[in-house]
């Protein structure tokens, strides 16, 4: 055998980064692999944990509001799961102490990163994103937080970056003016402008992230921070919304410094992916796993295991040189979904690629028989959601796997994150949220499971 290690994590988004780093500060020998990036790095970086059931249009006021709601009419979701009791009943009270802990533990881990992040879980904030609309989220990273959205008296500029086609600043001003006069709320005066002459490269359509690591450059942050000051002093900006270009490094240092230059509070906008907000998630937890004494396997593939009657022996990493054996003690499987490759989907069925486990739909029905194309709608945007962004594992009440007789598929085998069935995270807006809990709590079980066996 090449490794032996107490817990291995399959998968390094939020949920695998998460119940890894929560498995190396219960004492546990940890190694997380993941074979590339997923959902986690392409997402917003902000922590959405409830924000609408499925269908509805009103938002929830809080995630507490959100999670009453899902635990009393979505009996197979993952949020449901976080408070069953061993008698079969669901506890409200422990679903939000599992969230509320997630949330205080994450804001600790992430505190002094890239990625540290405002909010709670009993209210809901209005993040304000690139096409000048509100998404409600639990938590924002700092320097895409505001309290002043609300003042009328605010002059707002909408300043994007010639150059950079993802952000049309003239566009969002318009959506938001539209927002701010339906509800009467929020800044009267809001402007734009397209900032010209920052030279990050000659070469066009500029991604965020090059004009991130440009800005957190010397030359780059003092000729962004003049052109800017200029751009405020022509229309009197008093708060200054940017696409999140701030810096991949240390976005709250090139802010300060903005904000010291021009004289102006400025606040990174929520924007599609790739998100410069969204990496910084991704590498601020990676750190975070490795200062919790825990490995990180970068480009490894796990493609084979041995299973016994009971329990998951050996994973198979398929690595960039070579092929490693590993034997843990317990294995985590959050591999995520379509863009993490948790579920895998052909034309003709979905399925799970590395145990051959059943994709269940969110009434735990498998959906071996149905085409994934029978599962989406045919307008794309839509609150109810398409239904195949539901489908994935299902799992027993300690987020163990279940096998094609709904029976726990290994002892030492659990599962979190996206790859679970029973949620659907772009109508809900819950996804880091539900990796987040999930990871928690799983990270926890493969702890303890991993002792039991020492
Ligand atoms: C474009 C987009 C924007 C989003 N925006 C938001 C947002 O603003 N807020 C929010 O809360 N949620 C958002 N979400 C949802 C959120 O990003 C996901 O729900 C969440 O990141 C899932 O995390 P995960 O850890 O389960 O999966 P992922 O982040 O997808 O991670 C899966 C990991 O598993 C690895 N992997 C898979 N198979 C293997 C294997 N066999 N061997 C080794 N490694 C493997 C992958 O390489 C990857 O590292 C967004 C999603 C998308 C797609």
């Amino acid at each position: 055998m090449d490794i032996e290690t107490d817990v291995l994590v399959i998968g390094g988004g939020m949920a695998g980064l998460v119940a890894g780093i929560t498995a190396a500060q219960a004492g546990s020998d940890t190694i997380v692999v993941r074979k590339g990036l997923g959902a986690t790095a392409d997402s917003s970086g902000a922590i959405d944990i409830a924000g609408y059931l499925p269908g509805g249009e009103t938002p929830f006021i809080s995630p507490v509001e959100g999670l009453a709601a899902f635990s009393s009419l979505l009996p197979f979701h993952p949020y449901t799961a976080l408070g069953h009791s061993e008698s079969g009943e669901t506890d409200f009270e422990r679903i939000v102490d599992t969230a509320r802990e997630s949330v205080h533990w994450l804001k600790d881990t992430l505190d002094g990163t890239s990625a540290s992040l405002v909010g709670t879980l009993d209210s809901n904030i209005g993040g304000l994103s690139v096409i000048g609309t509100w998404k409600p989220t639990c938590l924002l990273q700092s320097t895409m937080y505001t309290e002043r959205l609300g003042n009328e008296d605010e002059v707002l500029l909408f300043a994007g970056i010639s150059g950079m086609p993802s952000f049309i600043p003239s566009a969002a001003a318009k959506s938001f003016i539209d927002l701010v006069m339906d509800s009467g709320i929020g800044p009267r005066k809001v402007v734009h402008t397209l900032i010209e002459g920052f030279s990050v490269s000659k070469q066009p359509n500029l991604s965020g992230m090059e004009v991130a690591r440009f800005i957190e450059s010397d030359k780059g942050l003092s000729d962004f921070a003049k052109l800017l000051k200029e751009q405020i002093g022509k229309v009197d900006a008093t708060l200054v919304a940017l696409p999140p270009v701030l810096g991949a490094k240390n976005p709250q240092s090139v802010k300060k410094y903005l904000e010291r230059e021009t004289g102006v509070e400025v606040f990174e906008l929520i924007s599609f992916p790739p998100s410069v907000p969204g990496y910084r998630l991704q590498r601020s937890l990676e750190t975070a796993l490795k200062k919790a004494g825990g490995k990180l396997m970068v480009g490894y593939d796990a493609s084979k295991f041995v299973k016994d009657e009971l329990n998951i022996i050996t994973i198979a990493l398929d690595g960039p040189r070579r092929f490693i054996q590993v034997e843990p003690k317990s294995v985590v499987l959050a591999t995520g979904k379509f863009i993490g490759g948790g579920i895998a989907s052909g034309r003709e069925s979905l399925e799970e690629p590395l145990f051959g486990l059943p994709v269940l739909n969110s009434e735990r029905i498998p959906v071996k028989d149905t085409r994934p194309q029978r599962m989406t709608k045919v307008t794309s945007v839509q609150s109810e959601g398409h239904s195949v962004f539901e489908c994935g594992l299902g799992f027993d009440s300690r987020f163990r796997p279940t096998d094609s007789n709904g029976a726990t598929y290994s002892t030492n085998l659990y599962v979190a994150g996206s790859v679970l069935c029973g949620y659907n995270y772009h109508v809900e807006k819950s996804g880091l949220g539900v990796a987040l809990a999930t990871g928690r709590v799983v990270g926890r079980f493969a702890s303890e499971s991993a002792k039991e066996v020492s």
